[in-house]
């Protein structure tokens, strides 16, 4: 982590029930708006799921403020340090469920999670032969950077997760030992409880997520091969710490080991795509001919 920069970036979320989440999200927004951070923050009768970027007196202000409300006080804050702002805007909103899924049952990470692992455990449950390891996030996340051996979900995004488990995880991964992680920890909370409810038996989570594991100072982000997408302007994140560091993206156009994203300059194409700087200009920022011509 680097020192001294006017700006901070927090991430957070706690499951805690909300009695009238509605209410509790309009006085949340005319907080915010006056403290003047911005980011996505989102409140359901679950709990709080946020990501804010402020001045360092205004993210203290507005831990301090967290730390007195009666809902979100003891919340573990993944904090980074930044030049300025990382969101453009600030979204505080109401959602029903505070990670969507398409699942018959409402989970409630509450009342039935996975088991929590510490950057320790999870670096040593990484490293047996018989471990099942599931990365929780989208398949674009996994592409820039993912845990060694990890398998890969094709999903778009995590409501596609149920029917993704039912589909490719073997029958027999219902007795092993399977781990599990995402960016902050909180997909985790929910990914965890719907392999318990698919009877898997055996079902660990990584607690804090990936940015929690690259801070730890002894595990240094190990075994993290790539780097950690991120959902605001820096768009990913170094995790691995140790000398095995490396890039496993590669160019959309020419190959080479990357890990930047770019957006297609098509506003009617808009894929996101891995891109190196030189075919970012050669390209114009475009995915395909076709886009470039368009
Ligand atoms: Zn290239
Ligand atoms: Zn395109």
């Amino acid at each position: 982590m680097t020192e001294n920069k006017p700006y901070r970036i927090l991430l957070y979320y706690k499951y805690v029930h909300v009695e009238n989440p509605e209410q509790v999200t309009a006085e949340h927004l005319r907080f915010c708006k006056q403290l003047g951070v911005k980011g996505r923050i989102l409140i359901s009768d679950q709990g709080i799921n946020g990501t804010c970027s402020g001045t360092v007196e205004q993210t203290d202000a507005y831990r301090a403020y967290m730390n007195e409300h009666p809902l979100f006080k003891d919340i573990i804050y993944k904090i980074d340090d930044a030049d300025g702002h990382v969101f453009k805007k600030l979204f505080v909103r109401h959602k029903n469920e505070l990670v969507t899924l398409r699942y018959n049952k409402k989970m409630d990470p509450n009342v039935r999670t996975g088991k929590r692992l510490s950057p320790k455990e999870f670096h040593e449950q990484l490293q047996r032969d018989d471990v099942i390891i599931v990365d929780g996030r989208n398949d674009y996340e996994y592409d820039i950077g993912h845990f060694r051996g990890a398998i890969r979900p094709t999903v778009e995004s995590f409501r596609e997760f149920p029917e993704w488990i039912r589909k490719n995880l073997p029958e027999d991964a219902k007795n092993k030992p399977i781990l599990t992680y995402c960016t902050g920890g909180i997909r985790c909370e929910t990914l965890t409880a719907v392999l318990l409810e698919e009877g898997f038996s055996d079902v660990a989570q990584l607690e804090g997520g990936i940015v929690t594991y690259g801070k730890d100072e002894e595990v240094k982000g190990h075994l993290w091969d790539g780097k950690c997408y991120v959902f605001d302007d820096r768009i990913s994140v170094p995790i691995n710490r140790t000398e095995e560091d490396v890039i496993i993206g590669k160019c959309h156009h020419c190959g080479k080991p990357e890990d930047r994203y770019v957006n297609c300059a098509n506003v009617t194409c808009d894929k996101r795509h891995i891109c190196c700087e030189e075919c970012e200009a050669e390209h114009q920022r475009h995915c395909s001919e076709e886009c470039k011509g368009h």
